[in-house]
């Protein structure tokens, strides 16, 4: 599985992206950044969206990826926005609503629209292309889920925006051949209470997440940092021990096999 980060931080500025991860080419991970990165020919290539949750960082460029979309629809089958019941309940209210924007589900015919919203269950498992998937609910200020991925035996956990949480760690230590964790640390430690109140991880609430994980040793990768305080929290997870971690940047790819 080759994963392209599209964006890694929790916010936008020149050279700093909002949340996206590219996986084979195919299946985004939230869409926070897709339309200024990716070319025509490369979005056309997604099917699918996997959304961790409705804020604003994480979903802005659905919007405009379906627009984008719309023109090719001759050619191409709808995108299917996939979610818990309360992520797509809200990104229908909220945006794609006929006010903020067209109610792409139903353009140009309900029949045969460019965009489809599918609801998953948290802790079902369902088949995406040739991927095993299973959301899990973790702890934000809004629904929120992290997303468990398997592929040819192993697996790799998009965890999602994120404070303190238990779920994804029980279903983490269940998993065979657990490569790679993908998790947030947005604010540097001086700003616990921040991270706290808007659900989010400081490097010091991360070293207390990862040792959920028990014996196992997944690679770690950081998204979701304030570009205002990257350097802080470089600093700061530099002093996590006996870890494999490293936080992302815009435009690397992972290979995970
Ligand atoms: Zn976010
Ligand atoms: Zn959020």
């Amino acid at each position: 599985m080759d994963i392209r980060v599209l964006g890694c931080h929790g916010s936008q500025l020149p050279g700093y992206n909002a949340t996206s991860f590219l996986l084979d080419g195919t299946i985004m991970i939230d869409g926070g950044t897709i339309t200024s990165v990716l070319s025509m020919e490369e979005q056309i290539n997604i099917n699918s969206i996997l959304v961790t949750h409705a804020h604003l960082d994480h979903v802005r460029d659905i919007m405009l990826l379906v627009d984008n979309f719309y023109y090719c629809k001759k050619e191409y089958p709808a995108i299917s926005v996939i979610g818990t019941r309360g992520v797509i309940d809200a990104l229908r209210a909220h945006l794609f609503n006929d006010i903020i924007w067209p109610d792409f589900s139903q353009i140009p015919t309900p029949e045969n629209p460019v965009l489809e919203f599918e609801v998953v269950q948290p802790g079902v498992k369902f088949q995406l292309n040739n991927l095993t998937i299973n959301a899990v609910l973790v702890n934000h200020t809004v629904e929120t889920v992290g997303y468990v991925i398997e592929s040819e035996g192993c697996s790799v956990i998009f965890v999602g925006d994120t404070g303190p949480t238990e779920e994804i760690w029980k279903v983490a230590r269940k998993q065979e051949n657990l490569r790679a964790i993908f998790i947030e640390a947005s604010f540097p430690d001086s700003l616990n209470t921040i991270a706290n109140v808007t659900g989010h991880l400081t490097p010091s609430g991360l070293e207390r997440e990862l040792a959920k994980l028990g014996v196992l040793a997944p690679h770690v990768y950081l998204y979701h940092m304030k570009p205002q305080y990257e350097k802080t929290i470089k600093e700061e997870v530099s002093l996590i021990g006996n870890r494999y971690i490293r936080i992302l940047s815009e435009g690397e790819v992972i290979r995970i096999k």
